[in-house]
């Protein structure tokens, strides 16, 4: 578990669901709380928050689930609504972690999207309040004009992307860091470096990933939907890396290693830009 600055705490490994059809969600829920899996990511962008509620009604074991407010419901009442939304699909009256899923900078709304947070938080409907893909300028500016600190910043990193500055940026704040594809999408997997690590330990390449993760102190959501790779997933005690292992994957980081888009330009209305300037191109 780690320790959040609302007083609350969250598991350090979880299951990330994005792009895991709704209709095949609940079994996959299930099968990940059997095995140990004590907190479920998803998101309403995603189009699973039913089925993963429909898992999380027949799971047995206690749960942490967090969801995610999509782009173009930012703004007060558009994000008090979704969040209604959001809880009817889950199927749950609070909420884990809910996060700003982008800041989407060019829409300028996310600092009342984040007053909606602390307000949902206030009323009890949401344990813990996030953002995800805040860079600092972000992060500064919803601490400057509301005091309210995010307990979670959710930021794609990875050994080739390894968000060193925004990770000191969040220890000063005291924002706990949760590692979106913390696999790099599968593609550190095949890391000669990774590989040597994972033969020397006797571990697959995912689990010396996750490891190294939760060594650092990030929550990490790795995704699948294959049973086996789910239960080696979170099979991750029983060995440490050493000073060298993390010597090694600290220089695997790249100052091009992002797979996803750009926060700062990422959002509904650069995809209409982008959008437009396609079609004027026809
Ligand atoms: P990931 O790094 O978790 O990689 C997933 C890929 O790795 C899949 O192809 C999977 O089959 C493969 N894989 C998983 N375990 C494996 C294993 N043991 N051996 C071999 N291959 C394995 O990437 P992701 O799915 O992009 O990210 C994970 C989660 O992060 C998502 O499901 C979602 O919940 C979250 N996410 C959040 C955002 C955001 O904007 N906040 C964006 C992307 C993803």
């Amino acid at each position: 578990m780690v320790l959040l600055n609302d007083g609350r705490a969250l598991p350090q490994l979880g299951l990330g669901v994005w792009q895991i059809d709704n209709a095949i969600a609940p079994d996959i829920v299930i099968s990940a709380i059997d095995a140990g899996y004590r907190l479920i990511d998803t998101a309403a962008g995603y189009g699973n928050e039913n089925g993963v509620g429909t898992g999380l009604r027949r799971a047995r074991n206690k749960f942490y689930i967090t969801t995610k407010l999509r782009n173009e419901d930012q703004g007060y009442d558009r994000t008090m609504r979704a969040f209604d939304a959001s809880a009817a699909r889950l199927q749950v009256d609070v909420v884990d972690l809910y996060l700003i899923h982008w800041p989407c900078p060019q829409q300028r709304a996310y600092i009342e999207t984040w007053r909606a947070l602390v307000e949902l938080q206030k009323q009890g409907r949401v344990r813990s309040i996030g953002v995800s893909n805040f860079m600092a300028d972000h992060l500064e500016r919803i601490v400057y004009e509301t005091g309210v600190v995010p307990a979670v910043n959710q930021v794609e990193l990875h050994p080739a992307f390894q968000q060193r500055a925004l990770r000191k940026i969040h220890e000063r704040y005291g924002i706990v860091t949760q590692a979106w594809s913390p696999l790099g999408q599968g593609a550190a997997l095949t890391n000669p470096r990774i590989l040597a690590i994972a033969e020397r330990c006797g571990r697959s390449p995912a689990q010396i990933v996750l490891r190294w993760h939760l060594e650092n102190g990030t929550i990490a959501i790795p995704k699948s939907a294959n049973a086996a790779r789910v239960a080696e997933n979170i099979d991750l005690f029983g060995f440490e890396l050493t000073s060298d292992d993390h010597a090694v994957i600290s220089r695997l980081d790249r100052p091009d290693g992002r797979i996803g888009p750009d926060p700062a330009a990422y959002g509904r209305i650069g995809l209409i830009r982008r959008m437009t300037r396609r079609l004027s191109r026809i």
